[in-house]
């Protein structure tokens, strides 16, 4: 799919026409704390599409200026997703390489008089900058001289204060309304070892100072993030503005859009974390987790991501899609790709009794009838088969069955007609084999055609089926009704995320990796697990063949 215009380019366009910028850069600045999940895609094909769409390119940049949460681990996973979804970085950069450079032109505000060394602790500060009190209330310590300013702070550096005793704030309107504009904390001391940068300091700036310094280092010109940091904008420009570093190709400004959020699961980090650490799920890469790893994992393709990203439009209003809209666009994307083949869920013996025992002869199948280029695999057939159990009943109940029933005539997809001549049942009563012939005659492709079967079902031979274990998802959480709207998300599990069923798939699987997709004729798409063994396949649902979704 082909990203069509959006309010972005439409700036971009105008900025390029009016000289404002010569070129297109964005970035994309995730946090190295936590995998990416489906709503990070909005935001990364949006800064890469974007650029792309005018020649531009696209950096990726590690928001890593907190020490306290980042991890390497994360870092690698990142590159991996951003990979996956079919982007390069044209850079890779970490905003802790920039710190002397932040350092710098923190000293330089000092020097200005916009920014001070303040005592106030956290508590006292948010106090006074409360707007829904009026007019905020200058710190004591505002008026501090550069000398002072520029002494204390170096001592801050130094380590000689405790974290929180004291912060760098910038020195700009207590009367404003907007809070973010009331004097912010632009650096913070922590005593914590960075990831990259070790013990090298112990004095951090904050996001809204090094985010608009990082960019203009970095020429971005369009520096695009969701919409709840419109209100951070006046602060991004104010840094921009009196930080020295605008040049003649370096102006960046900030632009917002929409959040993306899908029903009835859970994107924000604190909330996938909170899972992966309570053992709601296996981990980040759960299957039911709405991070790339898991959608991964599942059998969606970057390319139906893609597609459902930017079939979602981009506008400055967060929007909450139905997770069904996805399943459309990997069904469009595996229909012509993915071969076609037989695997049975709930299998019920079939025995042939005119079939002679030990034999197995191999039919010609094609692995997808509405794409040619994929070839042609052998499927097995012999005295030992199974069918699903739903593609039985003893009695036809009516002439909406197009299944097996006792004394009815199916055609084996692929194979030969077949009629049930009698059922074999446990002690309960439940059938747990049925007896049938078959006829020579109406092998598939002879061209047969004096007898219509009562519909095609598949089957598996059952000497050379595969064991194979499938794992079939829900939505996290329960669908939202009137009683458990209000409820904490972790009360609104799903009990019926995952169900793991025990069946078989025909032989021609035996040598499937990971990752690869099927369409399991009428049943729906699935992947290849990697918790698959050589005794067992694991195969993860995708989706449905069709949409059970009603849209409200
Ligand atoms: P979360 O709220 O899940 O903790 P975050 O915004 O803190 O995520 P970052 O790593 O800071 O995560 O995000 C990197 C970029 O991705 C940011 O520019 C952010 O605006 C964007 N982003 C994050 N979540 C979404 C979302 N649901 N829809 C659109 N963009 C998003
Ligand atoms: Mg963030």
């Amino acid at each position: 799919m082909e990203e069509t215009s959006n309010f972005i380019k439409t700036i971009m366009k105008e900025d390029l026409e009016s000289g404002r910028v010569k070129e297109i850069i964005t970035r994309f600045p995730p946090e190295p704390n936590a995998y990416l999940h489906i709503g990070h895609a909005r935001a990364i094909i949006t800064d890469f599409e974007t650029a792309k769409a005018f020649g531009g390119y696209t950096n990726l940049r590690f928001d890593d200026t907190n020490p306290t949460k980042e991890k390497s681990e994360f870092v690698d996973a990142i590159i991996k997703d951003i990979n996956w979804l079919g982007y390069t970085p044209k850079n890779v950069y970490y905003g802790s390489d920039y710190f002397d450079a932040d350092y710098e032109k923190a000293i330089l505000l000092i020097k200005k008089g916009l920014a001070y060394v303040d005592d106030l602790s956290q508590e006292e500060m948010a106090r006074q900058r409360d707007t829904t009190q009026g007019d905020g209330i200058e710190s004591p310590y505002r008026n501090r001289s550069v000398e002072e300013n520029l002494r204390l702070f170096e001592e801050m550096r130094q380590g000689k204060y405790a974290d929180g005793e004291k912060t760098l704030r910038a020195k700009i309107d207590m009367k404003s309304p907007n809070v973010n504009m009331r004097d912010p904390v632009i650096y913070r001391i922590v005593h914590m070892e960075h990831h990259r940068q070790g013990n090298k300091w112990c004095i951090y700036p904050m996001y809204d100072f090094a985010h608009p310094l990082q960019d203009a280092f970095e020429g971005i010109t369009h520096s695009l993030c969701s919409i709840e940091y419109d209100n951070h904008r006046p602060l991004y420009d104010w840094v921009v503005d009196n930080c020295d570093v605008i040049t003649e190709t370096s102006h960046p400004h900030q632009y917002e859009f929409g959040r993306l959020n899908i029903a009835n699961t859970v994107l924000s980090k604190r909330y996938l974390r909170a899972l992966v650490d309570s053992k709601k799920v296996s981990g980040y890469d759960d299957c039911r987790m709405p991070t790339l790893v898991g959608f991964r994992r599942k059998g969606v393709t970057a390319e139906a991501i893609k597609n459902f990203i930017i079939s979602t439009g981009l506008s400055r209003i967060n929007s909450t899609i139905e997770p069904e809209i996805l399943d459309n666009f990997v069904r469009e994307d595996l229909k012509l790709k993915a071969n076609r083949v037989s695997a049975i869920l709930r299998p019920l013996k079939v025995t042939i009794t005119n079939y002679p025992e030990g034999q197995v002869e191999w039919l010609d199948a094609p692995n997808n009838l509405e794409n040619e280029e994929l070839g042609t695999r052998k499927v097995a057939f012999s005295k030992h088969l199974y069918i699903d159990q739903n593609d039985f009943i003893e009695e036809k109940p009516n002439k909406k069955w197009k299944r097996l029933a006792k004394d009815v005539e199916v055609r084996l997809m692929f194979a030969y007609f077949i009629k049930c001549t009698d059922v074999i049942k446990d002690e309960n009563g439940n059938i747990v084999e049925i007896l049938a012939t078959y006829d020579p005659e109406t092998k598939s492709g002879s061209g047969f055609d004096a007898r219509k079967p009562n519909g095609t079902i598949n089957y598996v031979e059952a000497t050379t089926a595969v064991p194979a274990e499938f794992r079939l998802f829900e939505s996290l959480l329960a669908p939202e009704t009137e009683e458990n709207k209000d409820l904490d998300f972790m009360e609104r599990l799903n009990p019926n995320s995952l169900t793991v069923i025990n069946g078989f798939v025909e032989s021609a699987l035996k040598d499937t990796n990971v990752g690869d997709h099927y369409q399991f004729l009428r049943e729906g798409f699935y992947a290849t697990d990697k918790d698959s063994t050589s005794d067992k396949i694991v195969f993860n649902r995708t989706c449905d063949l069709k949409s059970s979704f009603v849209a409200k």
